[in-house]
């Protein structure tokens, strides 16, 4: 089989490749990946992932050119940037010139906070000098910090996660298997963001078709602004109403609550 005619990696060979690399070339820990055969296929036709490893366009450019001996490759692979300083970081790149969001059946609108969990400022908007800013913070199940997103840059906790898969304008962490964390798209025409939030043992999932907020037994403890005040209240009316699903037509123009004046919205980041 040529190299025009080979089909794609593997699915599991790609993430065994990620993870074992720290989601990040294993040169420079860039996030935008390619997976290089550190045997090249003209040689063997092969996806052994022993014999592969992840490099960014550049390094995967200088390794395909020889400008990288196989020693040093794996030398890379055996000790990846990511791995050795404990965390993998990167930039999504938005090109939106306007404070708006997709989450999940609503578009909120606006500079602020639009979420807010337990107090925790879970997702904020903000215009930068030319385009949208999102900072975002992302907890586990079990509260731990799993990707903090500041302005576009994001960064990682501490472990890191099952699974990332970042390009430029696209981010897609997973806690665990069959497990999508968050999703982030800003290819789409507004921002697109869907997920799974927790803080403090509340939750908020927003999922295509719907939002649902579960734990939460009064109102403020989780908190979508966006949200008609009738729906925000129906949420958290009590236990009897916990995990009340919301299915709702898109609406639009709507601004950050009185809560999360725009003024403080990056307070506790
Ligand atoms: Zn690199």
């Amino acid at each position: 089989m040529s190299d025009r005619t080979r089909k794609s990696i593997p699915a599991v060979v790609a993430r065994q490749l990620r993870q074992e690399a720290g989601f990040g070339c294993c040169k420079c820990g860039s996030p935008i990946l390619q997976y290089h055969h550190i045997i090249p296929w003209r040689q063997d036709e092969h996806y052994r992932p022993g014999d592969m490893m992840v490099l960014c366009p550049l390094h995967h450019d200088q390794a395909t050119k020889g400008a990288m001996p196989t020693c040093e490759q794996r030398e890379l692979k055996a000790t990846p940037h990511n791995i050795q300083r404990g965390r993998a970081n990167g930039l999504l790149e938005v090109k939106q010139d306007y404070c708006a969001a997709d989450l999940g059946t609503i578009t909120v609108v606006g500079e602020g906070c639009f979420m807010r969990i337990h107090g925790e400022e879970i997702l904020s908007l903000s215009l930068g000098t030319k385009n949208l800013e999102i900072s975002l913070k992302l907890f586990s199940e079990s509260n731990e910090l799993l990707v903090q997103i500041d302005k576009n840059e994001w960064i990682t906790g501490d472990p890191l996660p099952w699974d990332i898969e970042a390009n430029w304008q696209t981010l897609a962490l997973r806690e665990r298997a069959h497990k999508i964390s968050i999703s982030l798209d800003a290819k789409k025409i507004p921002l697109r963001i869907g997920g799974q939030f927790w803080y403090s043992n509340k939750k908020v999932s927003v999922g295509k078709d719907q939002i649902r907020i579960e734990g939460s037994n009064c109102l403020g403890l989780a908190h979508v602004s966006g949200l008609s005040e009738s729906h925000v209240a129906d949420a958290n009316l009590g236990p009897r109403r916990e995990g009340s699903s919301l299915k709702e037509r898109r609406t639009r123009a709507i601004a950050p609550t009185t809560d999360a004046p725009s003024g403080a919205r990056h307070s506790s980041l």
